[in-house]
């Protein structure tokens, strides 16, 4: 079951919701129903004392983590990393990770994925301000 439900969807751009995330659990991939091309985002909740079900890596992708709220660690080849909100964790395809949360309330995150090594234009080097 998807979590991601397509509000509006037009040439050039499209809108969903995972409804309010003070209430979200679980996980969410958006783009299967964003219709993504370049990257993958998903939202995450662990709660309180669980990890994610396994260890993993990636085959091309780099992941960006995003914590929202909580506490917890990411352990990364083997090493582990503690994140609290407003922590941002980078992640090359090939290294092993896992993430745990740690507090006493759930840890809420958003991953972003997208090829290693493909980002060519950002920001204003790729956006056009116009008139
Ligand atoms: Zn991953």
């Amino acid at each position: 079951m998807n979590k991601v439900e397509l509000q509006k969807s037009a040439v050039g751009y499209s809108v969903a919701t995972v409804g309010n995330l003070a209430s979200f659990e679980g996980k969410a991939f958006v783009k299967d129903v964003l219709g993504t091309t370049s990257i993958e985002l998903s939202f995450g909740t662990l709660a309180p004392g669980t990890s994610v079900p396994f260890f993993h890596h990636h085959k091309q992708n780099e992941e960006v983590y995003v914590v929202l709220s909580g506490t917890g660690v990411f352990i990364l080849d083997g090493e582990e990393v503690p994140v609290s909100s407003g922590s941002i964790v980078r992640i090359a395809p090939e290294v092993s990770r896992n993430t745990k949360c740690t507090g006493d309330k759930p840890l809420e995150y958003i991953c972003i994925q997208g090829k290693a090594n493909s980002l060519e234009q950002y920001t204003m080097t790729d956006g056009v301000v116009e008139e």
